[in-house]
């Protein structure tokens, strides 16, 4: 990386975290600041280091927060200070994104950069519409149109008749304000007013909502339905395509928005799950891993060790070398209480059994765990007192997830709140408190789902109302919870 600064002008794609590059993902993972638009998906935000400073230039529509010359100002400052900045767009960055102007600024002031292009709202969007932009059939050109400019009026100052008669596939970005504008037009310049159109809102994400009708009818249904941007106008004969649902629409866990409560470092498997049954998943809130690598003299010898998580165990290992200390004198034996945590004492080479197997009568062990697991396993396991406990870790919140949570929050994005243990309702909270917001605040509009008994304990106790206890603990109740969930918020409108 060098001490040199770069500025990467990254693309960060319409919504669906998954559509960013794999360079672009790589550069936001290795940012030490990152600033980021009002399009893009706060959930990606989640992907950068625990270390990286956000900085938000949303411009909310007409009202602009953070004006472009302050951004390239910004974006020059930290490239001097030889600072690795990401700057995300949503969509592609070419796209009606100023990167001209940002790039043009940063060569100027002599900051190298570089520019890592995306998927644009829309391509993106209508793919997920299910409408391709190009058709053998029905649609051999395709034009990206901005549906509202710096003209006095906003209307945009477009050659109207070439693109009424030349081109087949018409896409318009920032174009709901002017959609009686731009039907009108078109018309006018000889476009067939039965030309499909597909109104296609927040296209790629959770919220994403569409509207069909043709170039004569959909100023009126756009005013019924309260069409808004963002929103791309896509009007063709590819726009006929859609018929009902999209593939993306019929996923049955399509539009539902879910914060997953977590009280380690780890992604949940379920959350991933979830993710590709089309639902909008949220971990939080995002937790960091702080090794507390054991001093040589607190390093057990002779008696048995219980490890409470494949982290323990790693610091374990960790410490051993810090310490040039060798395997062969750590004469106990090894415990884990659970199959992960023996499969991590099996990466070193060395076995280890389940807790249970153990004689309880046995001398006491060294238990090794986070600062917070051990009176939880105590119970569970019921270690006796004479044993000795170990901090290897502890887990402390990344400040910036709350930042995720207010930016979703914002965007009314915070629906089911799902708490697959008693520990993640105290982490939880935690994160919703700093955020100013508390369990009773939130259950005003958040659908809470508990995974069992002891966590709908924790929940009911901490001053959650509690929708849904799961029948069973597993990912296939919880899946059939959100199935049977209502929501308000309809697919199509059309
Ligand atoms: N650089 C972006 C476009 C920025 S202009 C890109 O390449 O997509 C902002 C406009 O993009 C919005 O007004 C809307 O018309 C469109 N847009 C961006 N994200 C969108 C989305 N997820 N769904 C529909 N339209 C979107």
């Amino acid at each position: 990386m060098g001490n040199q600064g770069c500025v990467y002008l990254v693309g960060a794609g319409p919504g669906d975290i998954g559509l960013v590059t794999a360079k672009g993902y790589r550069y936001l993972q290795q940012a030490e600041v990152v600033l980021y638009d009002r399009l893009v998906n706060p959930l990606l935000l989640e992907y950068a280091s625990p270390q990286a400073e956000y900085i938000y230039c949303g411009k909310m529509p007409k009202k602009h927060i953070l004006r472009q010359e302050a951004i390239n100002d910004l974006l020059v400052q930290r490239g001097l200070e030889g600072k690795k900045v990401v700057r995300l767009k949503g969509g592609d960055p070419s796209v009606f994104g100023r990167v001209g102007e940002e790039a043009e600024a940063l060569e100027q002031a002599g900051v190298p950069y570089e520019i890592v292009p995306g998927i644009t709202a829309g391509i993106g969007a209508a793919a997920y519409a299910g409408v391709p932009v190009t058709h053998r059939e029905h649609s051999l050109s395709f034009a990206v149109i901005t549906g509202h400019d710096k003209s006095p009026s906003g209307e945009p100052l477009i050659d109207w008749h070439a693109l009424a008669n030349g081109v087949d596939t018409i896409a318009f970005y920032m174009g709901v304000g002017n959609l009686p504008h731009i039907s009108e037009r078109l018309i006018s310049h000889g476009r067939a007013s039965d030309t499909p159109v597909l109104l296609i809102q927040w296209g790629t994400t959770g919220k994403q909502r569409t509207l069909q009708g043709s170039l004569a009818t959909i100023v009126e249904k756009a005013k019924t339905a309260q069409f808004k941007n963002p929103a791309i106008i896509l009007a063709g004969d590819v726009s006929g395509i859609k018929k009902g649902a999209s593939w993306f629409e019929s996923k049955p866990l399509f539009s539902q928005h879910v914060l997953f409560g977590r009280a380690s470092e780890e992604s949940s498997t379920i959350g991933q799950h979830l993710r590709d049954q089309g639902a909008e998943v949220f971990e939080f809130p995002r937790m960091q891993l702080q090794k507390k690598l054991l001093k040589a003299t607190d390093i057990p010898t002779d008696k048995d060790l219980l490890f409470l998580s494949p982290a323990s165990v790693d610091v374990f290992f960790a410490s051993l070398q810090a310490n040039k200390i060798d395997i062969r004198h750590i004469q106990g034996e090894f415990y884990g209480v659970s199959s992960k945590t023996i499969k991590a004492l099996a990466s070193y080479h060395c076995v280890g059994k389940e807790v249970t197997e153990r004689d309880s009568h046995a001398s006491s062990l060294v238990i090794l765990g986070d600062s917070e697991g051990i009176d939880r396993e105590k119970q569970r396991y019921a270690i006796g007192f004479g044993d000795d406990f170990i901090a290897t870790h502890t887990y402390n919140r990344v400040p910036q997830t709350l930042e995720t949570f207010s930016r979703l929050q914002e965007e009314e994005r915070i629906e089911t709140i799902i708490f697959p243990n008693a520990r993640s309702v105290q982490t939880v909270t935690e994160g919703f408190q700093a955020c100013g917001e508390s369990p009773e605040s939130i259950s005003a509009y958040a659908h809470v789902i508990c995974f069992g008994e002891k966590s709908k304990q924790a929940a009911v106790k901490a001053g959650y109302s509690i929708a849904t206890v799961l029948s069973e603990p597993s990912e296939e109740a919880l899946f059939e919870a959100l199935v049977q969930k209502e929501f308000p918020l309809a697919a199509a409108l059309s």
